[in-house]
């Protein structure tokens, strides 16, 4: 046994993204306890750097102690009840992974599902509120990363609201790379990950609830199934103006890094980010173009931090990637689900997403595929 040191890789793949030294640094910092007063300082001052980043005036803006999944869960295991009616809107993975949340917290699903590589219709979505009037919520993925996707959350979150329904978005792949806005589009709730277009280390999950969603938990029935996501015992610990008390032990070290990550975007900017995300793309689309690779998703919904890829005649998937990694020190995602074994996933996300990446990305594909 020795110490263990791994390779530098460049992270194209559908996350982790790759992570800065400066994200880094601040990682290594010395571990405060988890209710230290310059601790709780950091917490606060990361609640108003994610409230920037979802663009959300939410006072539950914090995140979630454990990976994008757990955020996903939170929101749906504190406003879903046994008996209540959820339209889940599924193209791809991680809708599929929404409903099956809901059927476990006793709720029923009524599925709108749309091919791979195409968007949820928001006509389907109003059709389908006319003829249920007992929908509770709205459930959809924003940035779905196993087809490379872009929902229109603003028309879905919409139609919702004009139905009286609360919504649930899954902005793990949209947060910190293309426009997302909590408060103007009405999300209820949201979630979201540490390692995607935040360019920060795996295993936190921020999320943002609004006040409607709090009244909702407030009021519940029954008590929330799981003890460690019920938002009324971890608001003890994380709720401003609240005495902070222990509710479990704060990935100390983590935080600091996703602190250093939303301050890094802060400073940035939203817009700037948003912009370079779509530029880089466009780069990244002549280059792989430029070597006869072709996308599998309409240009109109394209996600630029998430390029799913149609895997050329002739080309063996996992040679091509196990190449890219052994000899470039490049990894980039398999296809998932029905994209398995026929499209990569090259990511362009946070930190990765730079010229650099995009020529290093072409060149190796170039030469594995030659
Ligand atoms: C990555 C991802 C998740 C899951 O996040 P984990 O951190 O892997 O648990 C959920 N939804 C989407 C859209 C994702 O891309």
């Amino acid at each position: 046994m020795s110490t263990f040191i791994p390779q530098q890789r460049t992270l194209m793949g559908p996350g982790p993204s790759d992570v800065s030294a400066r994200v880094l640094n601040a990682l290594a910092r010395p571990t405060l306890g988890h209710l230290d007063p310059q601790f709780i300082e950091l917490m606060d001052q990361t609640g108003d750097l994610l409230r920037y980043a979802f663009n959300t005036q939410n006072s539950l803006t914090m995140s979630i102690s454990a990976p994008g999944s757990a955020g996903m869960e939170a929101c749906i295991v504190n406003l879903i009840e046994p008996g209540d009616t959820v339209v889940v809107c599924i193209n791809g993975v991680f809708g599929m992974r929404m409903k099956e949340n809901v059927t476990r917290c006793g709720g029923t699903a009524i599925v709108i599902e749309s091919e791979w590589g195409e968007q949820t219709s928001p006509e389907e979505l109003e059709n389908v509120l006319q003829a249920n009037d007992n929908v509770k919520a709205v459930a959809f993925v924003h940035a779905e990363t196993s087809t490379g996707v872009r929902n229109d959350a603003q028309r879905l979150c919409a139609i919702a609201k004009q139905h009286g329904c609360l919504t649930i978005v899954d902005a793990v792949t949209s947060l910190g790379g293309i426009e997302l806005n909590i408060d103007e589009w009405q999300i209820d709730a949201c979630y979201s990950g540490s390692q995607k277009c935040l360019s920060c280390v795996p295993g936190l999950s921020p999320v943002t609830f609004s006040e409607t969603a709090l009244e909702v938990i407030r009021n519940r029935q029954h008590p929330v199934q799981s003890w460690f996501l019920d938002l009324n015992l971890i608001l003890g610990y994380w709720g401003a103006g609240t005495k902070r008390a222990y509710h479990h032990t704060a990935p100390v070290n983590s935080i600091y890094a996703l602190h250093e990550s939303l301050l890094m975007l802060q400073e940035e900017g939203l817009e700037n980010a948003f912009t370079r995300h779509k530029k880089v793309h466009e780069l990244l689309r002549e280059g792989l173009e430029s070597i006869g690779l072709t996308f599998a998703v309409d240009e109109a919904y394209r996600l630029p931090q998430l390029n799913v890829i149609l895997i050329p005649e002739g080309a063996d998937d996992a040679t091509v990637r196990g190449r890219l990694l052994n000899e470039f020190g490049l990894e980039i995602g398999a296809g998932l689900g029905k994209f398995a074994g026929k499209a990569w996933r090259i990511g362009l996300m946070g930190s990765a997403c730079t010229p650099r990446n995009v020529h290093h990305c072409v060149e190796s594909l170039r030469h594995v595929l030659a």
